[in-house]
C-alpha cells in the first residue's frame, strides 16, 4: 500500500449512526492508520429535507467513543476544508460551470409530471427509462434555478474493486443524472466525486448501496478529467435473520446505545471488524493494534455479514474478563444496582470479582448483583421454589417441607463454617454425601434462599462474599417463609 493512504468517512446527518454505518468508518480508519495516512470526516449535508438536527454531533460522539479519531474534519483545521458539504457550494458550482462550458451538463427543463409520464411510457414499452434518450435539443441556459444534469457518454466499463474484485457494467448503467438540484445544492453523485478528488482521497470505502452507480461515477471522472481513487465496496451488514440489510427500521441500534448499556468500545471495535472480515485464521478477537497491523480490504468477504448481538455480548464478556480489577471497578461505576453506592468499596470489589466471569455487558450488573445489596423479596423466593427451573427440581416436585429439610441441614452445616471458600466447598460437598443429595438439587435450593434468583454467580464464592451472618439470616427467613 502506498505510504499515504487518505480515507474518508462521509456520513449524511440524517439520523443516528448504527453498527452498519460505523463499520464502514472503522474499515476506512484502519486503512488510513496502517498506511500512516489520514482519516477524514466529511459531513455530506446536501439533502436538507432529510437532515435531522443533532446527527452530526451524534456521529462525532460515536466515532470518538470508539477511538476512531479523524485527522481532518469539520471541527479540525486541515488544508482540504471546509469538511461540511453545505459550506462548499461555491466549489461545486464552479465545477458544474466547467462542465456546462464543455458541453457536458445541461439544464433540465422537464416538470415532474413530464418526467413521470416519460417513465410511464418506458414501463409500458417494457424498456428501462434512461434520461439520456430524452435530452432536449436546445436546453435553456442554466440559471441556477433549474436542476443541472450531467451529459453522460455511455459506454461499458471494467474496473477493479478492492473488495469485490473485477467488476464490469454495460452502457445501460450510465445515464444523465442530476448534479445540482433546483435548491442549489449538489447531489451526492456529484459532490462526493469532486470532494474525494480535491481532498486527495486515495481509497473510497463505502457501502454496497452505491455499487450500481459506480459506472456513472466513472463516466463523470472522465468528463472532469480527474483520476479515479481506489474503490472498495463493503457488503451489507445483514439483520439477525440474515436475509435483509440491517437498517434502522429493522431495529439496528444506535452506536451510542451500546455505550449506554456499558459495552466496552474495544469490544465493539473487535466485533465490528470481524463482521465480514477475518485474517485468514480462526482468530475471533482482535485488539485495535492487531487490527491496524492485520486488516486487509482484500480479505473482506464479498457477501453480507450477519449481525448477531449474542456474539457481540460474547466478545464484550471476553474484554470484560481481561480488564484489571481497578479498570473493571471504574467501568462498573455507573451500573451498580440501587443500594450498592453506600456500601464499602472492598465488598463491591469482591462482588465484581465474583460476577466478572458471567458479565457480558455492564448493563447486566444490577440483575446479577442486586441480592448482594438487598435481601431478596419473599414472594420471589416462594415463586422460585414453587416453579423451579432446574431440571432435577422440576422432576422431584418438592413440597415446602422437603425444601425446609434441606435448608435446615444447610443451616446446621454452614453454622459451623468459617465461610472461607474452601471450607464452604468442603462442608457442602460432605453434606451432599450425608444427605445423599446432588449438587443439582441441594445447591439451587440454597441459592434461591440467599439470592432470590436462579442465575447467581458460583455458589461458594457467593456465600463467602455475602458473609456468614447474612447467609444464616437469609436461610432462616426462607425456612420461616416456607413453614408459614
Ligand atoms: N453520504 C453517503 C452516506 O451517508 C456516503 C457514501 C460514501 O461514503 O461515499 O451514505
Amino acid at each position: 500500500m502506498s505510504q499515504k493512504a487518505r480515507t474518508r468517512f462521509a456520513p449524511s446527518p440524517t439520523g443516528f449512526l448504527h453498527v452498519g454505518g460505523v463499520r464502514t468508518a472503522l474499515f476506512a480508519w484502519l486503512v488510513a492508520r496502517q498506511g500512516k495516512g489520514q482519516f477524514i470526516l466529511r459531513i455530506e449535508d446536501t439533502d436538507k429535507a432529510r437532515e435531522i438536527a443533532g446527527s452530526e454531533k451524534h456521529i462525532q460522539d460515536s466515532l470518538r467513543w470508539l477511538g476512531l479519531q479523524w485527522d481532518e474534519g469539520p471541527d479540525k483545521s486541515g488544508s482540504f476544508g471546509p469538511y461540511r458539504q453545505s459550506e462548499r457550494l461555491h466549489i461545486y458550482k464552479e465545477w458544474a460551470e466547467t462542465l456546462v462550458a464543455a458541453g457536458r451538463a445541461y439544464a433540465d427543463h422537464f416538470t415532474v409530471e413530464e418526467l413521470n409520464s416519460l417513465r410511464t411510457q418506458a414501463v409500458q414499452q417494457k424498456k428501462p427509462f434512461l434520461f439520456r434518450n430524452h435530452r432536449p435539443n436546445n436546453p435553456p441556459a442554466w440559471d441556477g434555478k433549474l436542476p443541472l444534469r450531467f451529459k453522460s457518454n455511455p459506454k461499458s466499463y471494467q474496473w477493479q474493486d478492492e473488495v469485490m474484485g473485477d467488476l464490469s457494467a454495460g452502457p445501460e448503467s450510465v445515464d444523465d443524472f442530476i448534479i445540482i438540484k433546483s435548491d442549489g445544492y449538489p447531489t451526492y453523485n456529484f459532490a462526493h466525486v469532486i470532494d474525494d478528488y480535491l481532498m486527495e482521497v486515495s481509497h473510497v470505502i463505502r457501502s454496497q448501496e452505491f455499487l450500481a452507480s459506480v459506472p456513472k461515477f466513472l463516466n463523470l471522472y472522465e468528463a472532469l478529467e480527474i483520476n479515479q481513487p481506489k474503490l472498495a465496496t463493503l457488503p451489507y451488514v445483514l439483520g439477525a435473520e440474515g436475509r435483509k440489510k440491517l437498517s434502522k427500521r429493522d431495529g439496528a441500534k444506535d452506536v451510542l446505545s451500546y455505550k449506554n448499556q456499558g459495552f466496552l468500545p474495544e469490544a465493539l471495535v473487535s466485533f465490528l471488524a470481524t463482521l465480514g472480515w477475518n485474517d485468514g485464521t480462526d482468530q475471533e478477537i482482535f485488539s485495535v493494534y492487531e487490527l491496524v497491523e492485520k486488516f486487509k480490504l482484500s480479505k473482506v468477504q464479498k457477501s453480507g455479514a450477519q449481525f448477531d448481538e449474542t456474539r457481540l455480548k460474547w466478545v464484550d464478556g471476553y474484554f470484560i474478563r481481561q480488564l484489571p480489577i481497578e479498570e473493571l471497578e471504574k467501568q462498573a461505576q455507573d451500573f451498580w444496582p440501587p443500594g450498592a453506592q453506600g456500601v464499602n468499596g472492598q465488598y463491591r470489589s469482591s462482588v465484581l470479582g465474583l460476577v466478572r466471569q458471567r458479565l457480558k455487558c455492564f448493563a447486566e450488573l444490577p440483575e446479577l448483583t442486586v441480592f448482594f445489596f438487598k435481601e431478596p423479596e419473599a414472594q420471589k423466593i416462594l415463586d422460585l421454589y414453587t416453579h423451579p427451573q432446574d431440571k432435577q427440581l422440576v422432576k422431584l416436585k418438592y413440597q415446602n417441607q422437603d425444601y425446609v429439610k434441606l435448608l435446615r441441614a444447610g443451616l446446621r452445616e454452614l453454622d459451623q463454617s468459617s465461610f472461607d471458600e474452601e471450607d464452604l466447598a468442603h462442608r457442602l460437598n460432605n453434606l451432599l454425601e450425608k444427605l445423599e443429595s446432588k449438587p443439582a438439587i441441594l445447591f439451587p435450593v440454597l441459592r434461591i434462599a440467599v439470592s432470590g434468583s436462579q442465575i447467581s454467580p458460583e455458589l461458594f464464592g457467593t456465600l463467602s462474599v455475602l458473609g456468614k451472618a447474612e447467609v444464616l439470616d437469609r436461610l432462616k427467613s426462607a425456612i420461616a417463609l416456607l413453614e408459614k
